[in-house]
C-alpha cells in the first residue's frame, strides 16, 4: 500500500499530514479546527492540476479552500483531502480597469492593489475573506446596490476541471460553466484565476448611525421605506439586538456606504429616523472600510442563517424583525438593503437565484460548545417567526450543509441546470464529494 506522500508524489507544493509540524495551522480555518487526512498546498496552476488528479484517484472527500471563511466549513473536511489555494494569491491590474486575481487571494489584497489606481470592486465587508468562496456564491458588499454582486464583475475564469484540465469560462467560452460559476458555489471546478471588472471608486461616505433600542420599530420601518426608494448610490445595512451590545437593549445600528454627492445626500434623511445616539459617518477611502477579519476564539461555536425578503413581504418582515429584536433571543439580526444593480440582471442569467429580493435577513449567534444547543434552539425560534416572510437563503451566510438547506440557496430551475452542468464537467462527482468538518 502506498503512503500518503507516495500517493501525492507528483504534487510539488506542500503535502501536509497529521504528523507534519504545519498540520495544526493547515487544518484550522478562521471558523475553527478540523481533521483533514491531507492538506495539499499546490504552488501554481500546474500543481493544482496534479493535486486534482491525485485527489480524484484517491477517492476520499475533497474540499477546495480559498480564504477558508465558509461558515459551513466547506473549505475543509474531516478525514478527507483539502486543496488549499493559498499560494495562488496574485493580484495584477491589466488594462485600465481589469484585474486578474488568483483563486486563493483575499478581497483585502484586491482592494489594496486597486486603491492606488482609483478603482475598487464591491465584494463584502471583510478583508480576509477569500475571493473564491465569496465570488462563487454572490458577494454582497458595500456597493452592492450601485455595482451589483461581486460575481457580476466576473469577466472570465480560468479553472481546473475534475479531470485536471485547465479551461477558460467566459460569456464566449463555455458559457454554461461561466453561468454555473456565477452563483453556483463551490463544487463545479477549481478556480485558479479570475478576471474582474473594477469600477472607479476612491472614497465613500461611510459609517454607522445608532438609535435607541426603544425606537427600533419606527427606525427600522423608516429605514426600509427610505432604502426602497433610495438612489443606488446608497447601500446600507441595519443591525439589531447585538448580544455583545446588550441584546434587547442594543442600539439600532444603521451602516451606510454612499457613493458621490447623490449617495451622501441620500444619507441625510436616515439621521432623522429617531433619536440619534451617535453618528460615525465620514468620507473614507474604500480600502479603509473593510474590517480586517478575525478567527473565532477557540471553544466558541457560531451559527449563521439567512433568508431573502420579496418586495411584497418587506413591511411585514421588518415589523417581525423589530418585534424579535425586542424579545429575548440569542441572535444579532442584520438586514441588507438589496435591489438597485442586483436586480438589473435577469433572474436566469447567472446561478444566483435571488435577484428580486428587496432585503436579506441574516442572524448571527454564538456561544460556548456546552451551551450551544440552547443557542440553536433560540435561533430556530427566530426563524420560525421569520418563515412566513422570507424565501430561500444566501449560500454565503449559511452554516447548514444538509441537502434541504443547500437546496434552498437556489431556485428549482437553477438546481436542475447546475446539476446538469456539474455532471458534464465532473461526471464522477470528484469535487462534489464534499464531507463535513465539525
Ligand atoms: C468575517 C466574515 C465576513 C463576511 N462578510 C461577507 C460579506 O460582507 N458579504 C458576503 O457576501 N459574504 C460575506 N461573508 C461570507 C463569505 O462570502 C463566505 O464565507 C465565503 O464562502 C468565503 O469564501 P472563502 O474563499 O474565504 O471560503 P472557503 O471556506 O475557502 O470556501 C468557501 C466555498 O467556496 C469554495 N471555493 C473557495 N475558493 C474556491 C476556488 N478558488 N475554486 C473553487 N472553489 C472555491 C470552497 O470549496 C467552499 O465550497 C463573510 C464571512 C466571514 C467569515
Amino acid at each position: 500500500m502506498l503512503t500518503t506522500h507516495e500517493t501525492f508524489d507528483g504534487v510539488r507544493g506542500a503535502v501536509i499530514t497529521p504528523d507534519s509540524p504545519d498540520y495544526p495551522e493547515a487544518a484550522r480555518t478562521p471558523l475553527g479546527d478540523s481533521r483533514p487526512a491531507v492538506v495539499l498546498r499546490p504552488r501554481d496552476v500546474d500543481d493544482v492540476r496534479r493535486a486534482v488528479r491525485a485527489a480524484a484517484a484517491d477517492g476520499r472527500p475533497v474540499a477546495v479552500r480559498g480564504g477558508g471563511h465558509s461558515f459551513a466549513r466547506l473549505g475543509t473536511v474531516d478525514d478527507g483531502l483539502v486543496i488549499d489555494l493559498a499560494a495562488l494569491d496574485g493580484v495584477r491590474l491589466v488594462g485600465s480597469d481589469r484585474v486578474v486575481v488568483g483563486g486563493g487571494a483575499t478581497w483585502g489584497a484586491v482592494a489594496q492593489a486597486l486603491a492606488p489606481h482609483g478603482l475598487a470592486i464591491s465584494s463584502g465587508d471583510t478583508a480576509s475573506v477569500g475571493v473564491g468562496g465569496l465570488l462563487l456564491s454572490g458577494g454582497i458588499g458595500w456597493m452592492v446596490r450601485a455595482h451589483g454582486l461581486a460575481l457580476d464583475r466576473l469577466v472570465s475564469a480560468q479553472v481546473v476541471t475534475a479531470a485536471g484540465d485547465l479551461v477558460t469560462a467566459s460569456a464566449e467560452e463555455r458559457p454554461d460553466l461561466f453561468w454555473a460559476l456565477r452563483g453556483g458555489g463551490g463544487g463545479t471546478a477549481v478556480v485558479t484565476e479570475v478576471e474582474l471588472a473594477a469600477a472607479p471608486v476612491t472614497t465613500l461616505t461611510f459609517g454607522t448611525l445608532t438609535f435607541r433600542a426603544a425606537e427600533a420599530a419606527e427606525v427600522l420601518a423608516g429605514w426600509a421605506t427610505h432604502m426602497r426608494h433610495a438612489p443606488r448610490a446608497l447601500s446600507s445595512t441595519v443591525r439589531l439586538a447585538n448580544p455583545f451590545a446588550g441584546g434587547v437593549d442594543a442600539p439600532v445600528e444603521i451602516t451606510v456606504a454612499a457613493l458621490g454627492a447623490e449617495g451622501a445626500t441620500a444619507v441625510e434623511p436616515l439621521r432623522r429616523l429617531g433619536t440619534l445616539l451617535s453618528d460615525g459617518v465620514a468620507e473614507r477611502p474604500y480600502v479603509d472600510i473593510l474590517e480586517p477579519g478575525a478567527a473565532l476564539p477557540p471553544g466558541l461555536r457560531l451559527t449563521v442563517r439567512s433568508g431573502f425578503v420579496a418586495p411584497h413581504r418587506a413591511d411585514d418582515a421588518v415589523a417581525e424583525v423589530a418585534a424579535l429584536a425586542a424579545s429575548p433571543q440569542p441572535a444579532a439580526i442584520v438586514l441588507h438593503a438589496l435591489g438597485g444593480a442586483v436586480a438589473d440582471v435577469p433572474a436566469d442569467a447567472t446561478a444566483y437565484s435571488h435577484r428580486d429580493a428587496e432585503l436579506m435577513v441574516t442572524t448571527f449567534a454564538g456561544g460556548p460548545a456546552a451551551a450551544f444547543d440552547g443557542v440553536l434552539a433560540g435561533v430556530d425560534g427566530v426563524w420560525s417567526r421569520l418563515a412566513p416572510h422570507v424565501q430561500g437563503s444566501y449560500r454565503n451566510f449559511l452554516d447548514d450543509t444538509s441537502p434541504e438547506a443547500m437546496a434552498a440557496t437556489h431556485s428549482a430551475a437553477t438546481q436542475r441546470r447546475l446539476a446538469e452542468i456539474r455532471a458534464s464537467y465532473d461526471p464522477d462527482g470528484v469535487l462534489g464529494r464534499v464531507g463535513r468538518a465539525r
